[in-house]
């Protein structure tokens, strides 16, 4: 055979091997990319937590299954301390302008299970249970809130329970605000931004690492999802409950998804299920 005729063959066969090593590559990376669950409101929808959300027992049940995150909103109130709540209200009163004590002894105030709601302090207590199940620590803001403070109170709090790790909290917000403190101050944590009306590129322009949108949002713009992986940055979305939203949001690319339902999630995703273990 001809020199130049082997050289060709070596070129085509150097050439094959490349091309079919890079389908190998992106087939496996495609198969091996692996989802997050984040248990919304801790697992609530069980027997053991009694359907009340946010609940020590829901945080507690979230840990058991050993979920990647699990979620809990956080409010100041009148007297300025950390309450575990969702709404800004609880028992008729405005949590913002009411004192704690109210929220931790008035019987209106009870969770579904009889807890009464508890103090940043309790949930973080049985936060420190578990490293497997990350908390996801939704800062809530309403229209008197002194954000600075409720993140420095936050942070103190994690602190005093051993929890200010990236690998044991991360945190979001629909407070732009309180967004780009975090990024400022804390860069090393995740930090999403949840309200979904601005773009990954302004919010990565100020240093905030993630988005946590409504699975809606990202129905009406699946091209943020890459262009926020092009910038580095996360992307979780809420709060996907049907498995047909959930393979949705699995096809379009989402690192983590937020749910009531983080068995069903955990049914579809199979061995794509991420954990911390
Ligand atoms: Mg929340």
């Amino acid at each position: 055979m001809h020199s130049h005729m082997i050289n060709h063959i070596n070129t085509f066969i150097r050439t094959a091997v490349a091309v079919s090593m890079i389908f190998l590559v992106s087939a496996s990376a495609g198969a091996q990319k692996k989802i997050s669950i984040v248990a919304h409101r801790g697992f609530w929808k069980c027997e053991a937590a009694g359907d009340a959300e946010n609940s020590i027992a829901s945080l507690r049940e979230a840990q058991k299954i050993a979920v990647w995150g699990s979620e809990f909103d956080v409010h100041h109130t009148g007297d300025r301390k950390l309450l575990v709540n969702h709404d800004n209200t609880r028992g008729g009163k405005e949590i913002e302008l009411t004192e704690l004590d109210f929220f931790t002894t008035d019987e209106s105030c009870l969770l579904k299970n009889g807890e009464h709601p508890s103090t940043l302090d309790q949930y973080l207590k049985q936060g420190e249970a578990s490293d497997k199940t990350i908390l996801v620590f939704e800062f809530k803001t309403s229209k008197n809130c002194n954000e600075d403070m409720l993140v420095r109170k936050s942070v103190r709090s994690l602190k005093n329970h051993g929890l200010f790790n990236p690998s044991r909290v991360m945190f979001i917000s629909g407070s732009r605000h309180i967004c780009e403190v975090i990024a400022k101050k804390y860069p090393q944590f995740t930090n999403q931004y949840l309200k979904g009306d601005i773009a990954p590129k302004d919010l990565k322009a100020v240093g905030i690492n993630g988005i946590d949108y409504r699975y809606l949002v990202l129905r009406q713009h699946p091209e943020w999802v890459a262009e926020a992986h092009a910038l580095g940055m996360s992307v979780n979305c809420w709060t996907v409950n049907t498995a047909e939203d959930i393979q949705e949001m699995i096809d379009l690319g989402v690192d983590s998804i937020t749910t009531n339902e983080p068995l069903l999630v955990r049914d579809i995703l199979g061995s794509r299920e991420l954990l911390n273990l």
